[in-house]
């Protein structure tokens, strides 16, 4: 199966408009949109997600903002799409994201970054199967992969 990332558009980056923005940029790499939906995330989804980060100074500060408004969940799927995908969004902290990542681009404080990118081919698997049940996951989508890849 070809590789996965979960990405989240977070509470700010809905709030602030971001969502077409960062979908395009995703859409014109040439990733495919397999999954995608707007929700609220529970406390215990939350919890889930950021389980690594429990007993961390900014944990409690982080659930409580990205269970604060909807949040746009996405799944991507194509070539190296997980590391590829960290790069498009850049850094943790968007003051020391190079210019044109989404971060570098339109954020400034760590905690509220805006966007959400698995770290690994294993996280994205786990962060998935947390945020989507198997029927919201397309199987075949839109074909341009003769366009994008050689073979
Ligand atoms: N975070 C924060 N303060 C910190 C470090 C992290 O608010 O000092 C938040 C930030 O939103 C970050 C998330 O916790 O995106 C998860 O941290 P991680 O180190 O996994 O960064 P990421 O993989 O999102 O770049």
């Amino acid at each position: 199966m070809a590789e996965r990332t979960f990405i989240a558009i977070k509470p700010d980056g809905v709030q602030r408009k971001l969502i077409g923005e960062i979908v395009g940029r995703f859409e014109k790499k040439g990733f495919k949109l397999v999954g995608c939906k707007l929700l609220q995330p529970s406390r215990k989804l939350a919890e889930k997600h950021y389980a690594e980060h429990k007993g961390k100074p900014f944990y409690e500060g982080l659930l409580d903002f990205i269970t604060s408004g909807p949040v746009f969940a996405m799944v991507w799927e194509g070539k190296e799409v997980v590391s590829t995908a960290r790069s498009l969004i850049g850094l943790t902290d968007p003051l020391k994201s190079p210019m044109n990542t989404i971060r570098g681009d339109f954020g400034i404080s760590v905690g509220r970054n805006i966007i959400h990118g698995s770290d690994s081919v294993e996280s994205g698997k786990r962060e998935i199967n947390l945020w989507f049940a198997k029927n919201e996951i397309v199987k075949s989508g839109v074909t341009i992969e003769k366009w994008i890849y050689e073979n």
